[in-house]
């Protein structure tokens, strides 16, 4: 008992000090922009387009489904950092900053002892928003897109990344264990691939998709697409995933060379997965299906090298690497420690029949601006195990996820159970508005005219 007591308390007085416990393992965590988990071989994809990564997680714990919580950066990315579903109170618009008053992962570890540091090339996951929040060391690439005037992706791929990356390893101090967030782009629209990883592309295409921002322009939702010109997108978005690949076994040798004083904890995962055709969308920010939310999860050097097939969320990474951390999750979250409970073996067990949500809140649409009292009108679903219950402007429609069939006819009494889980949700969203009051929100922010064309160049036009 008192040895159980003092083991609980353990990360408490370590957080309280400030020193990570000498078991604390480095934790390398790298989010793939717009990275969809079916373009990996390891995923069963027809293409070979990421062998380096497919033989990294063979050592590996492999989660089959993992689901992004929203469609687009930014929500994505604070669920994954608040261990929080993404929620109408929070829309994150993007002339909004991050609200400061959550708890966050970089700033938990902070706190617990650990170094933090990143190195990022999403204007969004920038100081100009908040981002930076808990980073001892913040590397900020996102937006040098701007400035470029030649090719737009250049300054912003992996290797001037991890040339930033391996800069900073090199020249770390040793002695605390290491938290490293990198944001890589190169699966982010636009894709263009350097010649030699554009083996997919079919050399007789003379239309107008290049690789250039212009070619892209052209693609709009729900417009008619050649058959050609998709096929073309889908065969430089895989030259990009090539290019990741090659990024990240860069970034495995990195760490093996410049983080051997302790154990290491690598994740490597998706903000949220891409449109290519499907539902006539293209790019991300629109849209809840299959290939937008099923993102990659690959946890390297925490246990068993296996597969998981239960669905887990972005949600989940904090709570989960916090513990790995020896410190504590902050007791109001979505999220839950995906490794506390393994069998015998080390395979993690996991509890069937979780919802999780995706939201993306609409703000050029009425939906929860304070003080209004609208309900969240922004898009919606539910996820559990191979289930997607989705809100469609003609009502909610239950999809198997994976035939993609609509099945909400047959099914309908799961549907309603996960249309309640949804209410849950927004009742609870609505609680939180009603408890902050007429508190003012957040202001919008003053992006310059530079600022707002790079972000305009990234697809985020009018939101
Ligand atoms: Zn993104």
């Amino acid at each position: 008992m008192k040895r159980a007591l003092l083991l609980a308390l353990l990360p408490l007085l370590a957080g309280a000090c400030g020193r990570a416990p000498p078991t604390a393992p480095h934790i390398v965590l790298v989010v793939c922009d717009a990275l969809r988990a079916d373009h990996l071989d390891l995923h069963g994809y027809g293409r070979e387009t990421a062998p380096r990564l497919a033989a990294w997680a063979q050592g590996a714990l492999v989660f089959e489904q993992a689901s992004a919580p929203s469609n687009w950066t930014r929500p994505s990315i604070h669920a994954l950092f608040t261990g929080r579903h993404p929620a109408p109170d929070r829309v994150l618009a993007a002339d909004e900053p991050l609200p400061a008053d959550e708890a966050v992962l970089p700033d938990l570890l902070r706190r617990a002892g650990y170094e933090t540091a990143a190195v990022t090339a999403n204007p969004f996951i920038s100081r100009t928003y908040g981002a930076d929040r808990g980073f001892r060391e913040f590397v900020d690439l996102g937006w040098r897109g701007e400035e470029a005037t030649g090719p737009w992706k250049e300054p912003l791929a992996s290797a001037a990344v991890l040339d930033r990356v391996e800069y900073l390893l090199a020249s770390r101090a040793r002695g605390a264990p290491l938290f490293l967030y990198v944001h890589l782009m190169d699966t982010h629209e636009p894709y263009d691939p350097p010649a030699e990883l554009r083996e997919d592309v079919d050399p007789a295409y003379a239309g107008p998709v290049d690789g250039s921002r212009e070619g892209y322009a052209l693609l709009r939702d729900g417009d008619a697409v050649l058959p050609a010109d998709a096929r073309q997108v889908v065969a430089l978005y895989d030259g990009e995933v090539r290019r990741l690949d090659e990024g990240l076994a860069r970034l495995r040798a990195l760490v093996a060379r410049h983080l051997g004083d302790r154990r290491v904890v690598t994740v490597v995962t998706a903000d949220h997965g891409e449109s290519l055709g499907e539902e006539g969308l293209w790019r991300h920010g629109h849209g809840l299906h299959r290939g937008l939310l099923n993102v990659p999860l690959i946890v390297d050097g925490a246990g068993a090298a296996t597969r998981v097939g239960q669905r887990v969320g972005l949600v989940d990474l904090g709570p989960t690497l916090l513990r790995l951390a020896g410190a504590e999750a902050p007791g109001d979250i979505d999220g839950r420690d995906l490794l506390a409970e393994r069998d015998e073996a080390g395979v993690p067990r996991l509890p069937a029949g979780r919802d999780l949500i995706a939201y993306r809140a609409l703000p050029d649409r009425p939906t929860t601006i304070r003080g209004h009292g609208v309900a969240a009108l922004g898009e919606l679903a539910v996820l559990r195990d191979g289930w997607r219950a989705e809100r469609r402007a003609d009502g909610w429609r239950l999809f198997e996820e994976a035939t993609g069939r609509d099945r909400s006819a047959e099914q309908a009494v799961l549907l309603e159970e996960l249309v309640e889980g949804a209410r849950a949700w927004e009742q609870r969203g609505r609680a939180r508005l009603a408890a902050a009051g007429d508190a003012a929100p957040a202001g919008a922010m003053d992006l310059s005219p530079d600022e707002r064309a790079l972000l305009e160049q990234l697809g985020y036009t009018g939101r």
